[in-house]
């Protein structure tokens, strides 16, 4: 990472300077009250007590993005011992506690330089309820820190006002970064117990992949958050307990024994009422597959992190995506084994959704009924009766949900209405009053006395082939493509919107930005028409895997997060422009 950084260094800002902070103490007076692009000259490296200063990049104006600033520790100035980062896990989470504390340290003084537009805005990665790998902070191997931020060159319109950035650099950098990206500062205790959590974590993994099992949600876990737009616990909530005959306890090397819900592999079901619980369990699963901080409430619910999400998107655009699992002879002749969609329909993008997610390698699928088509999920025997089954294109997924466990992917599927899923289901898990109980053999038990008939597939059973091969694209091959991040909503390739609003494990900004520099990234190292669309991917997961997130940009490191694989596919996926083919 330091070698990253300095090799941006130089291609950056052509920082030639290298002095001390004094030397920038006096260089920054030099240029008091001189227009603003004096402040250019500062970019360079200079030593200051407890960190180096890397004044990577400079804002063209006080109102541009703010300016690209590194502070690097060595080992012995971070402190921090062998234990906070000799796992990937341990490491990943010690990074996290740097970054929120630095987070909140740089908060209290954000701003306060004062002047005109960004002037004295100091941050960085503003992290969530998860633990996500970003590139604003990197412990070394050795226990040295780099870390990125951003600062807002403070200006008086558009003069230079270096007493400004002087009380910034060195008043309140000092003391946030010594507050923050040390081991005293951090603190022991906060980094011991994000690390012992991040361990029982590792923990709860091996035991599901010991035990044959998708999920665990351990007893005493708040499942609920405190609102639509709050990700923080629901405060009094009802604690999840599991029911007795699904519960393990698994010994975990920090809390010891921990007792909870073990969700096995094959097909479960959650039901239960209107508003008792099911949609927020599913919801807490889904995020299982990252780490949450402590205090979350749901640290240890633990999810197979393959497991992908999976709901209707009408509207969505396909491309050559294999439905016919699921679609068959569409009435306006379209070929549902290459099937191309600039609109698909509820039905029609809920089984792409499931094609592209077991192409990208999900062993577990996440329905709520609530977001689902319905003719995608059941089609009742009345209907069979009246509209022949010869002119229905779709295999409801409810006849090809035993196919897919047999191909070892298991389904949690919340079902409120759907009964017909008791018959196919191994274990039929009750919500009521957001308690969870054991109802399978019950509910086997009305199969039996109500009879059920599970309509069998027309067709026989094949997976989706995964033979997509990206062509060329041009509108990412261009000298400068403009990519626009846009959130949670995605982002805009060259103005083509990547609409990511339905990719329900899509958790942060960063994660966005990043989504969009691995499509460039595709776009011009992978999508050649011969590749297949998961050779593609595999391409960019092994670059990331060594090079790391930031070789995604070649200038100044950007502040941005890792996505899954599986986000990344879904990303491609909804990028319009995009064209793929089946033969070489
Ligand atoms: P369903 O999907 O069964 O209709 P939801 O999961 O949407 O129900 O939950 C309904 C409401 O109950 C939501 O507002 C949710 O926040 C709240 N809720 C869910 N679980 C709990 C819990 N364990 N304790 C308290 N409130 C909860
Ligand atoms: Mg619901």
């Amino acid at each position: 990472m330091r070698d990253v950084m300095r090799r941006n260094e130089m291609k950056h800002d052509e920082i030639k300077k290298h002095g001390s902070g004094e030397d920038l103490r006096a260089a920054l007076r030099a240029i008091d009250g001189r227009g603003y692009p004096a402040y250019k000259s500062l970019a360079g490296t200079y030593i200051c007590p407890g960190y180096q200063l890397v004044i990577e990049h400079v804002q063209g104006d006080p109102f541009a993005s703010p300016s690209a600033v590194g502070v690097l520790l060595s080992p012995a100035e971070s402190g921090l011992p062998a234990w906070t980062h000799e796992t990937k896990a341990r490491r990943t989470v010690s990074e996290d506690v740097l970054t929120r504390a630095f987070a909140a340290a740089a908060e209290e003084v954000s701003f306060h330089a004062g002047g005109s537009g960004k002037s004295g805005l100091i941050g960085s990665s503003r992290p969530g309820q998860e633990v996500l790998e970003r590139t604003c902070c990197h412990i070394g191997d050795d226990g040295s820190v780099t870390f990125h931020l951003r600062m807002g060159f403070p200006a008086d319109g558009r003069r230079v006002r270096a007493r400004s950035l002087e009380k910034m650099l060195f008043e309140f950098l000092p003391s946030i970064v010594q507050r923050s990206l040390t081991f005293g500062g951090a603190g022991e205790k906060t980094l011991r117990s994000a690390c012992d959590l991040a361990d029982d974590r590792e923990a709860v993994l091996a035991a599901l992949k010991e035990k044959g099992a998708v999920a665990f949600i351990a007893d005493g876990s708040v499942l609920p958050r405190e609102s639509g737009v709050s990700q923080r616990p629901l405060p009094h909530a009802v604690r999840f307990e599991s029911p007795d005959s699904l519960a393990a306890t698994l010994r975990l090397p920090h809390r010891g024994e921990v007792r909870g819900m073990l969700i096995r592999k094959g097909i479960t079901l959650i039901v239960g009422g209107g508003y008792h619980g099911k949609s927020t369990i599913l919801n807490a699963i889904s995020l299982g597959v990252y780490p949450h901080i402590a205090g979350d409430g749901r640290e240890l619910v633990v999810t197979d992190p393959t497991a992908v999400r999976i709901r209707s998107e009408d509207g969505r655009s396909i491309s050559c995506t294999d439905v016919s699992p699921f679609i068959g002879h569409l009435p306006d002749g379209s070929d549902s084994v290459h099937f191309l969609s600039p609109n698909a329909s509820g039905s029609t993008s809920q089984a792409a959704n499931v094609s592209e997610a077991l192409e990208a390698g999900a062993k577990t699928l996440l329905i709520d009924e609530d977001t689902s088509a319905t003719n995608f999920m059941m089609r009742d025997a009345l209907m069979n009766a009246v509209v022949p089954r010869e002119s229905e294109p779709i295999t409801p997924f409810i006849s090809r949900i035993g196919d897919l466990k047999k191909a070892e992917v298991s389904v949690i599927l919340v079902a409120g209405s759907f009964g017909a899923y008791f018959k196919v289901a191994d274990t039929v898990i009750r919500m009521d009053a957001y308690r969870a109980s054991d109802v399978t053999e019950k509910a086997k038990e009305a199969v039996r006395a109500c009879g059920c008939e599970v309509p069998e597939a027309a067709d026989p059973w094949h997976l989706p082939s995964f033979d997509r091969r990206p062509l060329p694209c041009r509108e990412l091959l261009g000298d400068r493509v403009k990519m626009k991040n846009l959130g949670l909503e995605g982002f805009l390739a060259e103005r083509e919107k990547v609409d990511l609003r339905y990719v329900g494990q899509l958790i942060d900004a960063e994660q966005s930005e990043t989504l969009a520099s691995c499509l460039l990234w595709l776009g011009r190292n992978a999508f050649d028409g011969k590749r297949t669309l998961r050779e593609c991917v595999c391409l960019l997961m092994e670059k990331l895997e060594r090079e790391g997130l930031s070789s995604l940009s070649h200038g100044t490191v950007p502040l941005i997060a890792m996505p899954r694989e599986q986000e990344i596919f879904a990303a491609v996926d909804r990028y319009r422009r995009l064209r793929m083919q089946r033969e070489k």
